[in-house]
């Protein structure tokens, strides 16, 4: 474990026993996956997880909590606690989560940047009629060049959020509704068109706990699964343990 990682969980020890232990909150904690078993050649982070890892999360995670799905139904259940999974980029080896999913009946999001479909390592077409197919599986997009979108101009902004709604809804003939921003970037724009263009459920990359006092449609809170979590860590997560790193986020208005 290296010393930034050490001080973070220093940090998050000493804020969860010191305060947020006696706030308890209730609501939702949406996770964020990437892949699951692969090697990516751009993983410096540790957005891969391993195939053992996320069964052990799965088993963990179906046992302790009641998992939801982000759909119509999902602002009505936010009086109880409740953890939702979402999945971002759109790699071939979530496949196997779908096995995974499909095995435990567990419910989750795949948000897809289009632009990459059928590229190496990448989920293809036909992949994604697989997910479409299946109960427990919501689709959204992830952008179609997975650019920061607070970072491009209104214009440019349009065209990644419709083109890539457009593309998703030709391959899986039904409406898409949801998308998460890559990177977790975005701004004014953005909130703006992803209601223009027809999206009612955005998430973003802020982390915390979506509650029935502060939730907001258009960046539910996630919070990102790493390789190196192991159970522990992903209890921790889900309490709030990380929480604290939400006071130095900046919020686009
Ligand atoms: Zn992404």
């Amino acid at each position: 474990m290296n010393f930034k990682k050490m001080l973070k969980d220093q940090l998050a020890y000493v804020y969860f026993n010191i305060y947020h232990k006696h706030t308890s909150q209730i609501g939702n904690r949406i996770l964020i996956y990437h892949s699951i078993g692969s090697k990516l050649p751009h993983d410096s982070y540790g957005i891969s997880i391993t195939k053992e890892r996320f069964v052990e999360h799965m088993l963990f995670l179906k046992e302790q909590y009641e998992i939801i799905a982000l759909n119509e139904d999902y602002k009505d259940k936010l009086d109880a606690q409740t953890l939702s999974i979402t999945f971002d980029d759109g790699y071939k080896d979530n496949l196997y989560a779908l096995e995974i999913c499909e095995k435990y009946c567990i419910p989750f999001t795949l948000y897809i940047t289009t632009g990459t479909i059928g590229q190496k390592d990448y989920l293809s077409q036909e992949d994604i009629k697989l997910f479409a197919n299946s109960s427990l599986c919501t689709l959204g997009t992830h952008g179609m060049t997975h650019k920061h979108l607070g970072l491009l101009n209104y214009a440019e902004q349009e065209m990644e959020l419709t083109e890539s709604k457009k593309m998703l809804e030709d391959i899986i003939g039904a409406k898409v509704l949801h998308v998460s921003y890559p990177h977790g970037s975005y701004n004014a724009d953005t909130i703006f068109l992803t209601s223009k263009i027809g999206y009612n459920i955005v998430s973003s990359s802020h982390i915390g706990l979506n509650t029935k006092a502060n939730i907001d449609f258009k960046r539910l809170k996630r919070i990102e699964i790493i390789a190196s979590d192991d159970i522990k860590h992903l209890e921790r997560k889900i309490l709030g343990y990380y929480d604290y790193l939400a006071l130095k986020e900046k919020i686009p208005h």
